[in-house]
């Protein structure tokens, strides 16, 4: 039987069309009725042969630097990631040879060319923002927002949390975290350096550490914070200066009666350890030793090699990844999914822009019901928000943030004139030529330069002057 032919649209490619729109209908709805970037996704891309073409950067000068990225591809498709705050954009340009050619959409396999260039802290700001990037491009060209590509959403909306600065005086603190409260945050965090009490006589011991005296201070701090928050809400603490083990159980004991939701980083100094976060052992004793919930993690790099430890032995009894340290959002979503099976709370740390801000929400929206909050470090910043374009504002609202649905990728766009007015040095998005070789670049035989023939005879090819 003859199949029935109109303008070279068959029954079957209609129905296929028609089950398409039904699946992705109001997604491009909203795409094509936005006035962003997002319109210049090639929705013909074909994800076969997709390639990255480019890698470029720029700094925002912001309470800390925030480096951003772009990677481009040949259809147009292009994708934003971040780098840690306080860090520098070539930790992620060295990845750019390594990348050139490759198709953007094997994630994995794109991260684990970069993996040998990722370490703890600020080094982990490159693979973290590569994953962004490469996530952003994934979304666009499958239109589905980020959070789709690594889960489930379990959270339409990220509770925010935010630190609160210090002050000697516990009224004027106070006052300061009464004005947290007033922004609408539901969860509270302040800082509780030992160094506020310097002034007073038998607080600190010589080396600057808490005496009973000085812990008891401290609680009058908590106490005070405590007295203008709502009954019962969470409140963390961090910043307690050089503390050993032995000092860490003296604090967190002190802390009990005041419920902390956490004692943060309570070895940030640890006997010339490099990374003192690393050492369970150290964080084991001390949770062992107190009921009041022990964290760290801000600085800590993947799974294997970073959080992996910390959670076998159940030495915290909470995370604190750093989505632009600890390897983006398929690395996060690993280790936070490790951390529900231990039995451990997860919480996030941000101090950087929109950018990395949303790939940690879409990261922690598919977290488990241990997820507790996400930072945010900018909430004295006017213009952090007005750096991004393509989602709602107020970005946080009511102390939550909305993770979208409705838009593909990591769902927004620079504000390319914003992000231009704080740039920390000239040039948004340069041509980035200096970073066409690769940083580990294997062999070398042949070519113009001194090397060993194929026959192993020494060719000295060139005479320098
Ligand atoms: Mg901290």
């Amino acid at each position: 039987m003859k199949r029935r032919r109109r303008a070279g649209i068959t029954r079957r490619s209609m129905m296929r069309s028609a089950a398409a729109a039904a699946m992705f209908g109001p997604l491009f709805q909203a795409t094509e009725g936005s006035v962003s970037g997002q319109e210049r996704v090639n929705k013909n891309s074909a994800p076969s042969t997709l390639k990255i073409t480019d890698m470029r950067a720029c700094r925002v000068a912001a309470n800390y630097d925030y480096p951003l990225i772009r990677i481009d591809t040949n259809q147009g498709v292009y994708g934003l990631g971040e780098v840690r705050d306080a860090g520098v954009e070539g930790i992620a340009l060295i990845l750019k040879a390594h990348l050139l050619g490759k198709n953007p959409l094997n994630i994995e396999a794109n991260l684990r060319t970069a993996r040998q260039f990722a370490n703890h802290g600020r080094m982990g700001g490159g693979y973290s923002a590569l994953d962004m990037a490469l996530h952003d491009i994934a979304g666009k060209v499958y239109g589905v927002p980020a959070h789709r590509l690594i889960g489930n959403k379990n959270h339409d909306r990220v509770r925010i949390y935010a630190d609160t600065t210090s002050h000697p005086d516990p009224k004027v603190y106070a006052e300061r975290m009464r004005k947290r409260r007033a922004m609408g945050l539901t969860f509270f965090k302040m800082d509780l350096q030992s160094s506020m009490l310097k002034d007073r006589p038998g607080a600190l011991n010589e080396r600057g550490v808490c005496t009973e005296k000085g812990l008891g201070y401290l609680c009058e701090y908590i106490a005070a914070i405590r007295d203008v928050l709502p009954p019962g809400a969470p409140l963390a603490a961090d910043h307690f200066g050089r503390l050993n083990v032995n000092d860490s159980i003296r604090y967190a004991r002190a802390f009990e009666p005041y419920q902390l939701s956490w004692a943060e980083d309570l070895l940030q100094i640890s006997e010339g350890a490099i990374h003192p976060y690393l050492n369970w052992q150290a964080y084991k004793t001390i949770s062992d030793a107190t009921v009041t919930p022990v964290l760290t993690g801000e600085d800590i790099f993947g799974l294997q090699g970073g959080f992996q430890e910390l959670l076998d032995h159940h030495a915290v009894d909470a995370i604190h990844p750093d989505i632009e340290t600890s390897g983006g959002l398929l690395e996060t979503k690993k280790i936070a999914d490790y951390a529900t099976m231990r039995g451990i709370q997860v919480a996030m740390h941000h101090a950087g822009s929109p950018i990395g801000g949303f790939a940690g929400y879409h990261c922690a929206s598919t977290f488990g019901d241990n997820f507790l909050a996400m930072e945010n470090h900018a909430l004295d910043m006017p213009w952090w928000q007005d750096l991004v374009t393509g989602v709602p504002k107020p970005i946080i609202e009511n102390g939550y943030v909305k993770v979208p649905d409705d838009r593909p990728g990591l769902g927004l766009e620079l504000n390319d004139a914003v992000v231009k007015q704080h740039l920390r040095r000239p040039g948004y998005f340069e041509p980035t030529p200096m970073f066409d070789d690769l940083i580990v670049s294997g062999f070398h035989t042949g070519g113009a330069w001194p090397h060993y023939d194929e026959t192993g005879k020494w060719c000295n090819c060139v005479t320098y002057e």
